[in-house]
This record gives C-alpha cells, structure tokens and sequence, in this order.
C-alpha cells in the first residue's frame, strides 16, 4: 500500500485571521496539514493560545484523496491477487511433475474447480500455500470439495499445504489411507522411508519469485 506523504506548514500570518481555538481576531499562526500539494485540515491559532499551548487535532478530510487512496489500494490488491494466481499455477505444475499427474485446468478459478492436480485414476489434490510462519487454516469446506471431487471418480484426494517461506509442505489424506500407507511400509523391507522421502524436493522451492506477499 502507498504510504502517504505528510507534511504541516506552520507560517507565521500576522493580523487579520481569527483563532481556531478562541475565535478572536488577533495576530495568529496558521498550520496546515498536507498530503503532498493537497490540504487536508488547517488550523489558526492566536499567539495567546499558542503561549498557554495547545493542542492541534487534525481530521484529515479529502474526496480526491480518498479516492486515490482506495484505486491505489484496489491496483495493488489486483497485482497481489494475480501474482499469487500465477505463483499457485506455478506450484500446481510442479506437484503435478512430481505426482505424474496434470494441472487441472482453470483450476485457479476457484467456483470451477474439481482439485487443481489430478493424476488419472489415482489422486485428485488440492493445493494451497500460505507464506505464513505459524499456520494454515483447514478449513472443512476445502477438505469436503476434495473428497468429493475424488470420490466422483474413485480416486484418492489429499489436500497439500505448502509452507512456502518454511519450503515444507504437508499433505492432509484421509485416515483410512494413512492406515493403508502404513501397512505398505511395514509390509515392505525394503522401502527405507526417509531415505526415499529426503529425495522428494518441496514444491515450495521452486523458482520462487519474492515479495509476493
Ligand atoms: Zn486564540
């Protein structure tokens, strides 16, 4: 978000005006506060009140400046918006080259998506990132359109969370396919879980472009 760029005039204006505080014609000092060439408040004090001391209260007021304020705002939260489209897109294609799977497409438009990578027959996942350091918010209705995605066609769903500034993700699968993944590796001596597991890059390290938050 732009910043505004503040400054307070105080000009010495001799006779003439009246006190913003007393309301007396006397020699006063005027103060305005600005934003660049723009007034947003002044303010009129007499040297009687000024000597005792007062305190000057600003309610910054502007249409123009409002205005400019909120389309410099809605512009950056358009850029946002489509950098973290584009950068979501990005790390879809990756899962979807780690899985052997494709990127659904149109899957950034989120009221038509049906999982955003889909590996045929197997796995329907959805993808999120946060560039958060503490957490992510499940949210139930993110699980639920996954399951039911993958149901419709008898495959699995998992839903990654990628912690991009920590570069680990996670995936949420359901239980009973946790269970079925632990029997697999019991059953199989020959799988050395981490080892495999440690060759597995994070999708959150690839080509991340930075200040995207
Ligand atoms: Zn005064």
């Amino acid at each position: 978000m732009k910043l505004p760029n503040l400054s307070l005039l105080v000009k010495f204006q001799g006779d003439g005006f009246n006190c913003s505080n007393c309301g007396r014609m006397r020699p006063s000092t005027k103060y305005l506060l600005r934003n660049q060439d723009e007034v947003l408040s002044r303010f009129c004090l007499c040297d009687e009140c000024q000597d005792k001391g007062y305190d000057v209260r600003f309610t910054p007021r502007s249409e123009v400046n409002d205005r400019r304020w909120s389309d410099d705002h809605e512009r950056q939260e358009r850029l946002l918006r489509k950098r973290r489209v584009t950068l979501s897109r990005k790390m879809e294609t990756g899962v979807a080259e780690q899985v052997g799977g494709r990127r659904q497409p149109g899957s950034g438009n989120t009221s038509h998506a049906k999982g955003d990578v889909r590996k045929m027959d197997h796995w329907r996942l959805e993808h999120k990132f946060t560039d958060s350091l503490s957490g992510y918010r499940l949210l139930v209705a993110d699980l639920a359109a996954v399951v039911s995605h993958a149901n419709l066609v008898g495959e699995w769903p998992g839903l990654i969370v990628a912690f991009r500034k920590l570069k680990r993700d996670f995936v949420v699968i359901p239980y009973e396919l946790f269970l079925w993944v632990v029997e697999i590796l019991d059953a199989d001596p020959t799988i050395n879980r981490r080892s495999t597991a440690a060759k597995r890059q994070p999708t959150t390290s690839e080509g991340e472009p930075s200040g995207s938050d």
